[in-house]
Formats: structure tokens, C-alpha cells, sequence
């Protein structure tokens, strides 16, 4: 069996919604397919409770024009019958919830995370019931009943084992061969100990695939979405990026980690771990080769595979005289990060160890300066440690490959490029491994 996940881009028009039909039909072995929210309607909810919080009355406005894109899907793609009038049944219902939702997040101006939670979970909850009942023999299953989170330093973090166990079960008719098409809800899940519904994050649903696909043995994780394959860079930024015939796991966990939005960074794990092959495929040219992410990957041995970038990051420069060969200051600075909740992207230190220079997202940088300047006040304060230097707004870029391994000139290769185009680079990293340099 396989597992095939169809992003929000593939389930956003009738068009796309009748490919997706398709390529499942076609498939001659039991499949569990995922399905994300059609195309924008997560921001679109987001938007809406936030009008609906703000007290603003035209989030009913915005609430009805979802209602509208759903019926419109359902009128291009679902004859009339008994079906459609079963689906109407059940997509105006969860429609109806949310419209109350919305009202209560008016009424009190207020908006937990458990609600904000509950009201994106409705994107999925509704695109899965429609293609549901636009695949011939496809059954509907309740993602909320098998992937269990658990919180962690604010965060919903999957409990992997319970969740395996549990998807196991739930999806003994298609591994005994009794269901042909398993159509899950993407994203959504629950929290193991309050049962309430939360979320695998934005760009959660390859993470449900990566799961589902994990937990069954799955013989491959088809990721279908807008573009042909994994390319070299981000198509929106580099417009002569160009697709990747094959990447190792390692690579595209680094492509993806630092901005390759194609894939969701924790999706590569659980298959990557029971060394399931993910092929990125195009919902709007099937025929197109696509991308394979695999263990070993054949390629013509190119050092360089992608590009990738992310904006909005902040660098923090921890420095003082007073670090140098002393034992425990990095301990304190991680500590002292990983306390307040932020995580961190980039180290840079030199050997000379009188400063430590950090990356972190623009969004947690006031947090990450506020945690080390009080996790070093005594030090400031007698002037053995120099105040935080911060430096935002930056941009952050990666080359990633793991032919790089032992190759030299890469390096100079890649200052040299940002040299002779007047870049100025402010710090950077690369692992031993060279399989990354940042
Ligand atoms: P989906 O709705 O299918 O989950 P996403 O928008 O999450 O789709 O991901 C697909 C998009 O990722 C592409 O349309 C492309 O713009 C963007 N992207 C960024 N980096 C890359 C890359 N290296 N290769 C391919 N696509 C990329
Ligand atoms: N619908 C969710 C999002 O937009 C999950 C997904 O599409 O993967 O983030
Ligand atoms: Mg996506």
C-alpha cells in the first residue's frame, strides 16, 4: 500500500479536486490518501477569528464566502443524488458549528488557543468529507481519533508511539485489503490528556502522511502539490530553479529545514527511519517525473543540489572577554534559549571563543535578547561581558549537498559568487559533515 498526500494547491478548484480523483482511481493498490484544506482556507479561518476577536462585524463576511467556496467545490464536482445530499448534510453541519464558534469569538472578544485550534481544524474536517465522497469506494477516517499530541514547551509535540499504535488499528481494513482508498483529514489531531483538538503545525498534513505511512510499512509517500519535484531553489524566489531528479533523506531534511516549503520539515523523519521512499509529484502533471527522496540517491555525484533561504532572521552576538576558555557559556546561553522557548538556527563561534553568535527568527528575537541579558546580568553589569549585539531583518542562505563532503573549493566557491556580487556575509556556519554550509 501507499500513502498519497494532496496539499491544499491540489484540492483548491474543481479542476485540481477532479485530477486528485484521478490519480487515486488509477492507483491498483490499497491507498491512504491525505488531504489538506482546499487551497488558502486555513489563513481565511485565521483571518476570520481574528476579525470575528477584533469585534469586527464583516467576519461573517468572510465566514460566508468560505461557505460559498465550499458549495461551489461541491456543485462542480458531486452529481445530484443521494450522495450529494449525504455530503451537503454533513458539510453544512460542521459549517454550522463554526458559524457558532465564530459568534461566541464575537460575542466575548476573545480568542484561546484551543479555540484558534478547534476553528482551523474545520479546513481539513471539510475538504476530507468532500473528496471522501468523490473517490469511488473511498472510506472516511477521523484523524482526530489517531494522532495524538502532547504539549511541550508550548508546543503540541506528536506522542509518536500511542499515535502508531493507534493508526495501526484504525486502518486494519485497508491493510487487510477490506477498504481500497482510506481518505484522511490532514494536519488536525488531539491532545493526549485534554482530548482537545490541536494541530501537527502550518504545513502539517506531509506530517500526517509521514506518519500514517510509517506506522503501516507503507511501500511509499507520494507528496502530490503545485509544482514538478523538490527543485534547486524556491521557484518563487530563483526563476530559473529547476527540479531534482533525486535527493537523499539528509538533503532534503536541509533543504526543507531552512525554507524549502515543499515539504514540512518533521515529515522526513518517520519514513526516513523505516526508509520509505517520498516521491514529491505534480497534481497537474502526473506524467511528470518528479522528485525521489531516498536513502541513496543516484545522482551524477553534483556537490551542490539546492538552494535554500529564509527571511526575517536575527543574529545575536553574545561576546566578552571574560568567555574566553571558560568552561559552561554556551551551556548557559542554550539553557537559558531553550528555558525561553526559542530555537535556534545558526551558530557561529571562532576559535579565539570571545563571542558566540547566534541565529534565531526576527518573530523570537526580542525574547532570545531579553532571556541571555538576564542570564548574564552580573557579568554586564561589571563589563567582563559586552551588552547583546543584534543585528535583524537579515536574510539567511543555504547550499546543501552531500557531495560537498571532502570536496574542496566549495567554500571558496560560494564567498567568492557573494564576494563578485558585492554580498557581504555577516556569519556563517558549517558542520563538520559538510553537508550544509549556511
Ligand atoms: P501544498 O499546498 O501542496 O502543501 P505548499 O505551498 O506547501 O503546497 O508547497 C509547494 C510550494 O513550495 C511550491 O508551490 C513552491 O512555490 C514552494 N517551494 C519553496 N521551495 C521549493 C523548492 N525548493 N522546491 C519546490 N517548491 C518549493
Ligand atoms: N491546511 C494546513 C495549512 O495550511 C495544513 C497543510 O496544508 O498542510 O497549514
Ligand atoms: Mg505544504
Amino acid at each position: 500500500m501507499k500513502v498519497l498526500k494532496f496539499g491544499g494547491t491540489s484540492v483548491g478548484s474543481v479542476e485540481s479536486i477532479l485530477n486528485v480523483k484521478n490519480i487515486v482511481e488509477t492507483c491498483n493498490e490499497p491507498v491512504a490518501v491525505v488531504v489538506s484544506a482546499l487551497c488558502g482556507i486555513t489563513d481565511q479561518l485565521i483571518l476570520t477569528s481574528q476579525m470575528a476577536k477584533a469585534g469586527d462585524a464583516k467576519y461573517i463576511d468572510s465566514y460566508n464566502d468560505m461557505v460559498e467556496r465550499h458549495h461551489a467545490i461541491i456543485e462542480g464536482v458531486i452529481k445530484d443524488g443521494v450522495q450529494k445530499a449525504a455530503l451537503l448534510y454533513a458539510v453544512d453541519g460542521l459549517l454550522s458549528d463554526l458559524k457558532s464558534i465564530y459568534h461566541g469569538v464575537y460575542l466575548i472578544k476573545d480568542l484561546s488557543e484551543k479555540t484558534l485550534n478547534a476553528i482551523v481544524s474545520y479546513g481539513e474536517r471539510l475538504s476530507s468529507n468532500i473528496v471522501a465522497s468523490l473517490i469511488d469506494g473511498a472510506k472516511l477516517y477521523d484523524s482526530l481519533t489517531f494522532i495524538k499530541t502532547e504539549k511541550k514547551q508550548c508546543k503540541n509535540m506528536l506522542v509518536s508511539d500511542l499515535t502508531n499504535t493507534l493508526v495501526v488499528e484504525a486502518f486494519k481494513e485497508l491493510t487487510d485489503g477490506a477498504v481500497k482508498v482510506a481518505l484522511v483529514p490532514g494536519f488536525i489531531s488531539t491532545d493526549v490528556s485534554t482530548g482537545e483538538v490541536t494541530n501537527l503545525g502550518r504545513g502539517g498534513s506531509d506530517y500526517t502522511a509521514s506518519i500514517i505511512a510509517a506506522a503501516l510499512g507503507a511501500k511509499a509517500l507520494e507528496i502530490w502539490t503545485d509544482v514538478d519535484g523538490f527543485m534547486t531553489a524556491d521557484p518563487r524566489v530563483i526563476n530559473s530553479a529547476y527540479t531534482i531528479d533525486t535527493l537523499s533523506y539528509v538533503e532534503a531534511m536541509e533543504l526543507c529545514n531552512f525554507g524549502a516549503k515543499v515539504v514540512y520539515p518533521p515529515t522526513i523523519y518517520p519514513v526516513c527511519i523505516k526508509n520509505i521512499p517520498i516521491y514529491i509529484k505534480n497534481t497537474f502533471r502526473p506524467d511528470a517525473q518528479g522528485t525521489v527522496i531516498q536513502e541513496e540517491c543516484t545522482d551524477e555525484g553534483r556537490a551542490i543540489k539546492g538552494i535554500s533561504s529564509i527571511n526575517d532572521t536575527s543574529l545575536i552576538t553574545v561576546s566578552g572577554l571574560s568567555m574566553v576558555g571558560v568552561i559552561g557559556v554556551n551551556q548557559r546561553i542554550f539553557s537559558a534559549l531553550a528555558k525561553g522557548g526559542i530555537s535556534v538556527f545558526l551558530v557561529s563561534q571562532t576559535s579565539s571563543e570571545n563571542s558566540t553568535t547566534l541565529g534565531v527568527q526576527d518573530k523570537d528575537c526580542n525574547k532570545a535578547v531579553e532571556v541571555l541579558t538576564r542570564e548574564f546580568e552580573k557579568e554586564i553589569k561589571v563589563g567582563s561581558m559586552y551588552p547583546m549585539l543584534v543585528q535583524q531583518g537579515l536574510a539567511a542562505v543555504s547550499i546543501v549537498g552531500e557531495n560537498m563532503h571532502n570536496m574542496p573549493g566549495i567554500a571558496g566557491k560560494l564567498f567568492g559568487t557573494l564576494g563578485r556580487n558585492g554580498i557581504s556575509v555577516i556569519a556563517f556556519a558549517q558542520g563538520a559533515k559538510e553537508t550544509n554550509i549556511s
